[in-house]
């Protein structure tokens, strides 16, 4: 597709497009890449202009990133970095954005595979009548293997480099990760229902004991974490013996929030309180939380939220398909919460595209509130990157491009035309680009994708196991639709 987008135009604006850039081609000096040089470095990414989100949201004009070891070790002008460094691989930087890897703060990785299954219904129908049922009935550790995989290419293509996942069989979740070489929190989920891998919430909750005792502390990308579901499908003891096995296994916990007035109002009706409330009255937040959606927090719970460091995820995708409501996230940011950006699962959404929930989170809260000036594209992007990283708690080691911290990084292709003529970088970024517009992108150094081929995953099979697994399921569904 993006050959076929590229076709002529591009050939027609090419000496357009290269005249302008001129400058910027010519003092682009040859990559080194002397395999035999002991000093090289890993790796050198360059770009017409480094976005790094650092706390001074510093923009570097024809700059570059020294990278070795997964570790950014300098980032400066593209002519400074390559006086001092000599690197094994060089990504070139000519009509390249580069810029931190995006994180989406929650999400159901496998349920790619349910995409489509059952749309535009409310979340407690959507979720009791069709998608509880359907994880019973078809998910299993396949199904979570290659839906996590089909997630993961469908992230990596689209520049996402970290993701908070919480879904069934977390120890199939993980090996994907590690296989595909993106970067993740993976939830063990607990609930208190027959699920596809526990019988309750003891069971999940002992199931999820052994997932983090496997994983805690084995892998540099990998944090296994607790993902108790909600306070609906939880009741308050068992929320708070998540909370102190997650205490006593010091790991964090991902959960969602307040998300619907349903919850708000169950919540009400069985424990007198609000959700976050609730929450806070059982100590359920002295421990790290990620709280996805957050919708509908009162006015007296958002400090709350602020002075108990909740990462909440904002999910405007999801929010507006469900009609679960519009999340008061510029109120959040000035009080002071931490808020990350996800897509939440595929059958909610249906895609994985961060930059869609970028421009969504901005345009939700401008007619929300009939004023353009609210959640402007830079902090729109922060959300998706620094801001999101310290919501999800790994602000010290990603999120920017900084020395010192993890490279996480890729490459955003400013040569489409949809990208002519660019007067600011950070607009087109959140409301310009695409998916299809992400060249290169790296994790703790390694290339996943570079110049749009996949290097971890084999595509081909990927679509292959998906296709026919959904015929499996399509056909099941059909054939129990006909017999009734
Ligand atoms: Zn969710």
């Amino acid at each position: 597709m993006k050959a076929i987008r590229h076709g002529f135009l591009t050939i027609f604006l090419s000496f357009f497009l290269l005249s302008c850039n001129a400058e910027q081609t010519d003092a682009t000096p040859p990559s080194s890449a002397d395999a035999s040089d002991s000093d090289a470095i890993d790796l050198i990414i360059a770009g017409d202009t480094i976005v790094t989100m650092n706390a001074d949201r510093d923009v570097i004009e024809r700059g570059a990133l020294a990278i070795d070891q997964g570790v950014i070790i300098a980032v400066g002008t593209a002519d400074e970095i390559r006086a001092k460094y000599s690197a094994r691989e060089t990504l070139e930087g000519g009509d390249r954005i580069v810029m931190p890897g995006l994180i989406n703060g929650h999400s159901h990785a496998a349920m790619t595979l349910l995409r489509g299954v059952a749309d535009d219904l409310a979340l407690m129908d959507w979720l009791n009548n069709y998608i509880f049922p359907a994880e019973v009935e078809f998910v299993d550790s396949e199904f979570v293997r290659i839906g996590t995989e089909l997630a993961c290419w469908e992230m990596i293509r689209g520049g996402t480099t970290t993701f908070v996942d919480m879904y069934y069989y977390p120890d199939t979740i993980a090996e994907v990760v590690e296989r595909c070489g993106m970067r993740a929190l993976i939830s063990a989920t607990v609930i208190d229902q027959r699920s596809p891998d526990a019988e309750g919430a003891t069971d999940s909750i002992s199931k999820g004991v052994g997932f983090i005792d496997r994983w805690k502390g084995r892998h540099p990308r990998i944090s296994p974490i607790f993902g108790p579901h909600a306070n609906y499908t939880l009741n308050a003891e068992q929320l708070a013996a998540t909370r102190e096995a997650a205490m006593e296994l010091g790991v964090p916990i991902s959960i969602h929030v307040s998300e619907s007035p349903f919850e708000v109002q169950y919540s009400k009706d069985t424990y007198c309180m609000t959700s976050i409330a609730l929450y806070e009255s059982i100590g359920f937040f002295e421990g790290p939380t990620i709280a996805a959606h957050v919708v509908w927090p009162t006015e007296d719970e958002i400090p709350i939220l602020a002075e108990r460091k909740v990462g909440v995820i904002h999910n405007p995708t999801s929010n507006m398909k469900i009609a679960s409501g519009i999340s008061p996230i510029t109120e959040m940011l000035a009080a002071g919460v931490r808020v990350g950006l996800g897509t939440d699962g595929a059958a909610s959404n249906n895609d994985l595209d961060m930059w869609e929930e970028m421009r969504l989170a901005s345009f939700l809260q401008k007619v929300d509130r009939m004023n353009p000036e609210v959640l402007p594209a830079i902090t729109v992007l922060s959300m998706a990157t620094s801001g999101g990283a310290t919501a999800i708690g790994l602000g010290d080691s990603i999120g920017s491009l900084e020395v010192g911290k993890r490279a996480d990084v890729i490459q955003v292709a400013f040569d489409d035309v949809h990208h002519v003529p660019t007067y600011d970088v950070v607009s087109h970024l959140v409301y310009v680009s695409d998916e299809q517009d992400v060249a290169s992108v790296v994790v703790d150094g390694r290339v996943l994708m570079r110049e749009g081929v996949m290097e971890t995953i084999d595509t081909a099979r990927v679509a292959r196991e998906a296709s026919a697994l959904a015929a499996q399921i399509q056909s099941t569904l059909e054939q129990r639709n006909s017999n009734r």
